[in-house]
C-alpha cells in the first residue's frame, strides 16, 4: 500500500540535524546540504481533503447547486457524485 508523508518537516528537521549541526565541516555539511535539496526536489503533489456536500435543489427550478461552493448545474438530471467545480463528494443526496 502507498503512503503519503508530509515531507517539509523531515527536511526541515533534517537539515536541523545533519545540515546546522555540521557547520564547521563544510565538506559534510556540502553534502548533506545536497541529500535535503534533493529531497526538496522530489516530484510533490497536493491532497486536498475532499469536502462532503450535497446538491440544493433550487426552488421552483429544475437546477440544483453544490452545498460547499455553490456552483450550479442547469437541470438535475445533469447531477454527478462530485462537484464539477469544487470536488466536493455529493454524498448528502438531493
Ligand atoms: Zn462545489
Amino acid at each position: 500500500m502507498a503512503k503519503i508523508v508530509d515531507i517539509e518537516p523531515s527536511i526541515k528537521r533534517f537539515k536541523e540535524i545533519y545540515v546546522e549541526s555540521f557547520h564547521s565541516d563544510y565538506v559534510f555539511a556540502g553534502f548533506n546540504l545536497g541529500v535535503a535539496q534533493y529531497l526538496e526536489s522530489l516530484p510533490q503533489m497536493e491532497i486536498r481533503q475532499h469536502a462532503h456536500g450535497n446538491w440544493m435543489r433550487c426552488i421552483g427550478q429544475s437546477s440544483a447547486r453544490c452545498s460547499v461552493c455553490g456552483y450550479a448545474v442547469p437541470d438535475v438530471s445533469m447531477i454527478s457524485r462530485f462537484c464539477g467545480n469544487c470536488g466536493a463528494k455529493m454524498d448528502g443526496g438531493l
